[in-house]
């Protein structure tokens, strides 16, 4: 007899499948992790790894070259795994990151055989990311066709950008096919926005720069909950540096590539996808933690750059909103790095924002000195907590006592039932 209601969070990539469960708490309708980890390698050398909550290794198991290949295989592996390890859970739904909803969903929606076709649709908008993403969606709707899945989109937060906010100045029969800024990191900023409200009711309607900075970058301009702007755009390479992404190019780099190096549509996305960012720039690693490590000067330079532009874009995020409230670091290197939280700060002080250095090196959750004009905030994002409250919301709505839930229109990324 199962005790506890749980979901499981998946995040797919292309060689990579990660995984959580959360427990809903019946008392306080709070979701608690009880388990994650990852299958990594697959398709080469795949090795599962299960953590519990304090973080400790409670299983490990690796395939040969054959076996790593057979993904639906890996998928009932790890079903079958957490059947063991949790005999007291009944998991009740699966939710799922997806990079891209396109413009038809701008709000997680459950999975049918017609959403796996429309999401389907939108592969060229993502082929690095979209395919994988939807490959154990369809695993599962042929395995466990009686489980509930839920799709949980990463543009979905940006939906309602104002206009200006997300076309671009080319001619507008391309943005009618849907060449337009859409935005991602959205379940981040969705969890890292609803967080600030609760711990700062006084917040709840302000407008906050969110910097969302991990091995991926983006910053969000946040008004009341809402995402008004953001640096990211038609593609997850838009924006600041990361740790292999460029962030935005003058398209004209593109033009002298491709006709002075010859370079085709691969060669470039394998320029700016994966050598690029803080690994092109330093030459020596994409990880921030090794480059404030280093004392090679080249390190420095790339990690100088990185601050250089994230401090732009706080300032044209505010101006997106004529003005900013606060700043809210996120993220691995938001979360993790004083350095450059400091640094970002310092190049922002022209606004009157300061820090307090000893806040600012506990990654306390107020870094602001008592004299900034504005509060900044460190705050530890948890996407695959907000996958599993929209999950767990959508399936209560659609039960047959609940409000039967509207699949093109399920509840709003920005009213969320429960809270995070
Ligand atoms: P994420 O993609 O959110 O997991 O973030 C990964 C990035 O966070 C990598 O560049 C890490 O080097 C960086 N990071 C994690 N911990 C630290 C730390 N203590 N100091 C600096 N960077 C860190």
């Amino acid at each position: 007899m199962s005790r506890y209601q749980s979901c499981l969070v998946l995040n797919a990539g292309s060689s990579s499948l990660k995984f959580s469960v959360l427990r809903r708490d019946e008392a306080t309708e709070d979701l608690h992790p009880v388990l994650n980890g990852q299958i990594a390698g697959i398709g080469t050398d795949a090795r599962f790894e299960a953590r519990d909550a304090n973080r400790r290794v409670v299983a490990q198991r690796r395939w040969n070259a054959e076996d790593s290949q057979r993904r639906g295989a890996l998928l009932e592996y790890l079903l079958a795994w957490l059947g063991q390890a949790l005999p007291e859970d009944r998991i009740v739904a699966a939710g799922h990151r997806v990079v891209h909803g396109g413009r038809g969903y701008s709000r997680p929606v459950r999975v049918t055989p017609e959403v796996l076709s429309a999401l389907e649709a939108l592969v060229p908008l993502a082929p690095l990311h979209q395919p994988h993403n939807l490959a154990p969606m369809r695993a599962l709707a042929a395995s466990h066709p009686d489980l509930p899945q839920v799709a949980c989109f990463d543009t979905a937060f940006h939906a309602e950008l104002p206009w200006v906010a997300s076309t671009y100045a080319l001619p507008q029969e391309l943005s009618y096919e849907g060449v337009q800024r859409y935005g991602f990191h959205g379940l981040s900023y969705e969890y890292v926005s609803q967080r600030l409200a609760a711990l700062r009711p006084e917040l709840a309607n302000a407008r906050v720069v969110v910097c969302h900075l991990g091995n991926g970058s983006s910053l969000a301009a946040v008004h009341a909950g809402r995402g008004v702007d953001t640096t990211m755009g038609f593609t997850a390479l838009d924006g600041v540096p990361m740790g292999t992404r460029s962030g935005s190019l003058d398209p004209g780099v593109l033009l002298y590539l491709m006709r002075e190096k010859g370079m085709g549509a691969d060669a470039l996305e394998d320029l700016l996808y994966r050598r690029s960012g803080l690994l092109g720039v330093s030459g020596l690693s994409s990880d921030m933690r090794a480059l404030q490590e280093s004392t090679d000067p080249a390190a420095r330079r790339a990690v100088e750059l990185f601050c250089f532009r994230v401090a732009k874009e706080v300032a044209a995020m505010a101006g997106s909103m004529g003005g900013i409230d606060a700043l809210v670091f996120t993220a691995g290197i938001g979360e993790n790095s004083p350095g450059v939280r400091a640094e970002v700060c310092s190049r922002l002080g022209w606004m009157g924002l300061a820090i307090d250095d000893y806040a600012n090196g506990r990654s306390a959750l107020e870094i602001s000195a008592d004299d900034s004009i504005l509060p900044v905030f460190v705050l530890p994002t948890n996407e695959e907590k907000m996958i599993a409250l929209h999950t767990l919301a959508m399936l209560a709505a659609s039960a047959p006592n609940g409000r039967e839930a509207d699949e093109g229109q399920p509840c709003s990324t920005a009213r969320t039932p429960a809270t995070c």
